[in-house]
């Protein structure tokens, strides 16, 4: 049984890289039959930031991503110290000879010490999952590496090596940056005389441009994405869009995945090692897809009806609104169509949807509204394409040019002077509606 882990260093807030790595390593374990494990390191005391690992875990399980192993409720069970290194500059190993002697001098006279890894085999060239073929010296590049810090506690390495060992991790799928750490992981493992798991790492996120994600573009926090009415399941279905790890069949358009189809379509050899290009596109789209999923179901159609009609509760708190179950409903499936975010339905643009225009600043002639009431008043079928006809009908028996009535129409049942077709308004709104919008005016 494959077992993975997800280590997050807990100094910061999760984003979207971390939960691509976590929801690759979860996949891989689902699709294996595995366990994956989430392993806090929280070694590094003065980076830590309060509260980001209940932040972490929520977000987790926003996603849809559940952990076999792990911290639960009390998470300082784990609490050793090591440093998550960066690029160290290269360390000319002037004291791998000192004498016995020197040494414990040295140490007598208090002088601060640390205990460094003896590199016997300068290079181990590994077989990443992902990209193939790595080697790289660390000998050459960095000199021995530290173990034990000079406070005692053990390195970011160090500890990640012994961790995955003592938690029998068979896989470790991690970041591209962590890559060049892995030949120096390996030489540790050797020397224990462990064997050491299989290494893949995930390429760089970057834009769809190519150019860096920058943390205030568009690495942003899952938890903004979540805040800014992204379901959890478009945006893991948009990480594995643009991260790879799916056969891609070209000009199929997007299909939303669950986790267990996810689980069950992911191949490891299929995630590419160039770096995974975002198409924010792609994340509107998926985020519609699931809007629509999430209609079809009876329990998650009530929950967004009852966000909506507190979005509009909220932004229209004085108004009296049309807000019937009915209603909402209607252009929750009329929206999938053309919104991405339930939130949009309640910006200005859609204001006609819920409250009466206030400014209707078209001049009408009042009498061809009262004929156009009772015309309307009589139409049995209330729908777009019946409207368009009646419409049509209606302008040419009363000598009124198609595009004058429609112009009037649209600013006495919305205010607006542009938006969605008429006909499609009105069907949306209903008739009883659209004739109270109508009545408003001629009175
Ligand atoms: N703690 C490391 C991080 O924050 C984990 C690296 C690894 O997965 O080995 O990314």
């Amino acid at each position: 049984r494959p077992r993975v882990r997800f280590a997050p260093s807990p100094t910061g807030y999760l984003h979207l890289g971390g939960l691509r790595t976590a929801l690759y390593n979860y996949l891989f374990a689902k699709s294996r039959n595995g366990v994956f494990i989430l392993r806090i390191e929280d070694t590094d005391q003065t980076r830590k930031v309060e509260g980001s690992v209940d932040a972490l875990i929520k977000d987790l399980e926003w996603a849809g991503i559940e952990y076999h192993e792990g911290p639960e409720r009390r998470l300082n069970v784990l609490r050793r110290d090591a440093v998550k290194s960066q690029r160290v500059p290269k360390y000319d190993n002037k004291c791998r000879n000192l004498s016995e002697q020197e040494i414990k001098d040295k140490i007598k006279a208090g002088v601060p010490y640390c205990i460094r890894f003896k590199l016997t085999s300068d290079c181990q060239a590994f077989e990443d999952l992902i990209f193939g073929g790595i080697a790289y010296d660390v000998s050459m590049n960095e000199g021995d590496p530290v173990l034990m810090k000079s406070d005692g506690f053990p390195t970011y390495h160090f500890a990640n090596v012994v961790d995955d060992h003592l938690m029998a991790v068979t896989h470790v799928l991690r970041g591209v940056e962590w890559q060049i750490s892995t030949t120096k992981h390996l030489l540790i493992y050797r020397a224990f005389g462990w064997t050491p798991p299989r290494f893949g790492h995930l390429p760089l996120i970057v834009n769809a441009d190519g150019t860096k994600l920058s943390k205030r573009q568009s690495d942003v926090k899952v938890e903004d994405y979540k805040k800014n009415g992204i379901y959890p399941l478009a945006l893991v279905n948009y990480i594995t869009l643009s991260g790879g790890g799916f056969d891609h069949v070209p000009g199929a358009g997007v299909r939303l995945k669950d986790m267990d189809e996810l689980a069950e379509e992911f191949q490891i050899d299929k995630i590419s090692s160039h770096p995974s290009r975002l198409n924010p596109d792609l994340l509107e789209e998926c985020n519609r897809l699931e809007i629509k999923r999430q209609l079809q179901d009876e329990k998650l159609s009530k929950d967004l009806s009852s966000k909506l009609e507190k979005l509009i509760e909220t932004k229209y708190p004085e108004q009296k609104k049309y807000v019937t179950e009915e209603h909402i409903k209607s252009v929750l499936n009329w929206a999938t169509a053309r919104v991405t975010r339930i939130e949009d339905l309640a910006s200005s643009e859609f204001g006609f949807l819920w409250i009466l225009p206030s400014n209707t600043e078209i001049d009408f002639d009042r009498n061809l509204l009262i004929k156009l009431l009772d015309t309307l008043e009589r139409i049995e079928r209330f729908d777009q394409e019946n409207l368009k006809d009646r419409l049509r009908e209606f302008s040419s028996t009363n000598n009124v040019k198609f595009p004058t009535l429609m112009k009037t129409l649209r600013s006495v049942l919305s205010g607006l002077k542009e938006g969605p077709g008429v006909a499609e308004m009105m069907a949306l709104l209903g008739k009883a509606q659209s004739l109270e919008r109508i009545k408003a005016v001629i009175r």
